[in-house]
């Protein structure tokens, strides 16, 4: 099976394509043949978790047939709830809840998978070097990922994160981190410079790293975006078993978003066949994505902010490439001039023509600060379901984007899937105050406190962290990441 670059048409294997993370030219890999090949989207529905992940893994990328037929063990071992991504309804909305496996994030869909993907790529590819990770976190894929890696032969990892960009809880399930092949490093700038090193790195490094071989764990990576795919598919078989839908109704998203990965497997899964009505990107007030889709103008030359919601703190999407591909009709030539023009001026700009098909399956809708807290408070209040404060940005959006909808409107019957993305255990102190309880320094005492207020339990992984020790203690400006990975 064949990936090509956003920016080229040269074609390389899937494993290949995993295996190097990242295009030479810069591109992201994807899949050219998404839209026209065809997927029996039906057939897959009635499937358990672990089973529908095969059929979606081998359509996408079929030669990754070891990593395929454990598919539903991994799934198991790691995602202790019955349904792996389970629908819970509350409200008039329903919550997909993604943050039951080891980080309590959603990223652990994906990274429980990866590192599998990764060491059968070097296999099928006779590779002897050791694959070196580099991923830049806003917070929840550095833990996933060294999660996922630690430990395993042949691979090493190294995690970057802004200093001071993510929630005290993520910082300690990174610091805290054992394995003999992991390294974390915090670095004095935001997401954004974090991924802009790393991406650089590439490039840079390419040939002064003899026996490895660089790959990504970002969601640059198609081995990440891949599995992620499977839980929509899995959400839309839960409300039709739960009676509330039959096939071929629509059904509406919303996915709180940073770097447009999650929302962008929602994509390939409306691609591939599954009714998807709308994909309703949630931006906090870091609204970049939300003035693009509104108007056509992506321009990240803003005030970077820092919000509740850190894993959403992102000015430069890296995933809409793999969009902008699509919805030009696979123009290369498009997609490097749009690159270019964000890494020369910060913004770009596309036709009304592409505007009009990217809003015939998105829409946008953004919060601030407020509203986010506000959003935590009243769904509590109101059906006692305690969310995060990402899944509180989704929320926000799906109410403003319902609340524009006439009553007459088709779209006013879909039922709307709000993606949740993170436990509210993993930002302790921000889902206290909003529901009108103080919150100490201490983010333990935070989730203890948030446990006994609400009566839910705080996840083990987040309870067990408490007492482990502080392993990692780089800090470095961003200029020098190259140099760092390079162990100068
Ligand atoms: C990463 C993350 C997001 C954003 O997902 P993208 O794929 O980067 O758009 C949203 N919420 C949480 C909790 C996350 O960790």
């Amino acid at each position: 099976m064949l990936y090509q670059s956003t920016r080229s048409n040269r074609s390389v294997s899937d494993t290949h394509a995993v295996l190097e993370g990242i295009a030479p030219d810069g591109g992201l890999y994807v899949d050219p043949s998404l839209v026209s090949r065809s997927f029996d989207a039906e057939s897959v529905l009635s499937l358990p978790y672990g089973e529908k992940a095969s059929a979606i893994l081998n359509h996408l990328i079929p030669g990754f047939t070891e990593t395929n037929s454990r598919l539903g063990s991994i799934y198991a071992s790691r995602f202790p709830h019955s349904e792996v991504t389970p629908v819970t309804k509350a409200g008039d909305y329903y919550f997909l809840e993604l943050y039951h496996g080891p980080t309590s994030a959603f990223k652990d869909v994906a990274l429980s998978v990866l590192p599998y993907l990764i060491t059968e790529a070097i296999r099928k590819e006779g590779l002897n070097d050791t694959v070196s990770i580099l991923t830049a976190t806003s917070g929840d894929t550095g833990k996933a990922a060294l999660e996922g890696f630690h430990d395993i032969d042949g691979t090493e990892i190294t995690v970057f994160f802004p200093d001071e960009g993510v929630s005290a809880m993520q910082k300690k399930q990174m610091l805290s981190q054992e394995g003999k092949n992991v390294r974390v490093c915090a670095v004095r700038g935001n997401f954004d410079d974090c991924q802009r090193g790393v991406k650089e790195a590439f490039p840079a490094l390419k040939n002064s790293l003899p026996g490895k071989q660089l790959s990504s764990a970002n969601s640059i990576n198609v081995g990440r975006l891949v599995p992620q795919v499977v839980y929509y598919f899995h959400a839309y078989s839960q409300l039709m078993q739960s009676g509330r839908i039959r096939f071929g109704d629509p059904v509406d998203f919303v996915v709180p978003t940073g770097n447009f990965g999650d929302i962008l497997a929602g994509y390939y899964a409306l691609k591939m066949g599954l009714p998807v009505g709308r994909l309703i990107c949630a931006s906090n007030t870091n609204d970049v994505l939300f003035d693009f889709i509104e108007t056509g103008v992506y321009n990240k030359n803003r005030p970077f902010n820092k919000t509740a919601s850190p894993s959403m703190d992102i000015l430069v999407s890296s995933n809409l490439e793999r969009l902008l591909f699509y919805v030009s009709g696979q123009d290369t030539g498009f997609v490097s001039e749009c690159m270019k023009s964000l890494s020369e001026t910060g913004s770009y700009r596309v036709s009304p023509e592409i505007l009009s098909e990217i809003q015939n399956i998105f829409a946008a809708g953004k919060c601030s600060e407020e509203e986010c807290f506000r959003a935590i408070a009243r769904v509590w209040k109101e059906n006692s379901y305690l969310i995060d404060t990402h899944t509180a940005v989704g929320y926000a959006a799906a109410e403003k984007y319902r609340s524009g909808l006439a009553e007459t409107d088709d779209a006013f019957s879909h039922p709307c899937v709000i993606l949740s993305t993170a436990s509210p255990f993993k930002f302790p102190a921000s889902v206290l105050k909003a529901i009108g309880a103080e919150a100490t320094d201490d983010d333990f005492e935070n989730a203890r406190r948030l446990s006994s207020l609400t009566g839910v339990p705080v996840p083990k992984n987040i309870a067990s962290l408490e007492s482990k020790p502080i392993l990692h203690k780089d800090l470095i400006d961003p200029s020098e990441l190259i140099s760092y990975v390079k162990g100068e």
